[in-house]
C-alpha cells in the first residue's frame, strides 16, 4: 500500500473516494451539488498516473447540475476498515500513560 495517495490509480487501489462539491453561488444561493466521483471513469479518462491533487484535478471537473467549473474536491479515506482507528486509539493510550 503506497503511503502517499497522490495518483488516481493509488486512490482506486486503496478504495479512496473523492467527493465533488459545487462552490457556485447564484444570486446568493449556493448550488450545493455534491457527488462522489466515479474513480474508475476518471482513471479511464485521465489515466492511473494522473495526480489526485486538487489543483491537478479541478481543471478536469465541473458541476453536472449547474455546469460551473467552480468546484472543489475532498479526498476521503476508505471506510469500513477499523484497523486505523484502533491503531490511533492505542497511540492515544500510550500518550496518556507515559
Ligand atoms: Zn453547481
Amino acid at each position: 500500500m503506497p503511503l502517499v495517495i497522490d495518483t488516481l490509480g493509488a486512490c482506486l487501489d486503496d478504495n479512496y473516494q473523492i467527493a465533488l462539491y459545487c462552490e457556485n453561488y447564484r444570486s446568493g444561493v449556493s448550488c450545493g451539488f455534491v457527488k462522489w466521483l466515479d474513480l474508475e471513469k476518471l482513471v479511464a479518462r485521465l489515466g492511473r498516473d494522473h495526480s489526485s491533487m486538487r489543483d491537478d484535478l479541478l481543471p478536469h471537473l465541473w458541476c453536472p447540475k449547474c455546469g460551473s467549473g467552480k468546484v472543489s474536491i475532498r479526498l476521503h479515506p476508505p471506510t469500513g476498515d477499523d484497523r486505523d482507528s484502533s491503531a490511533s486509539q492505542q497511540a492515544a493510550m500510550k500518550r496518556g500513560n507515559p
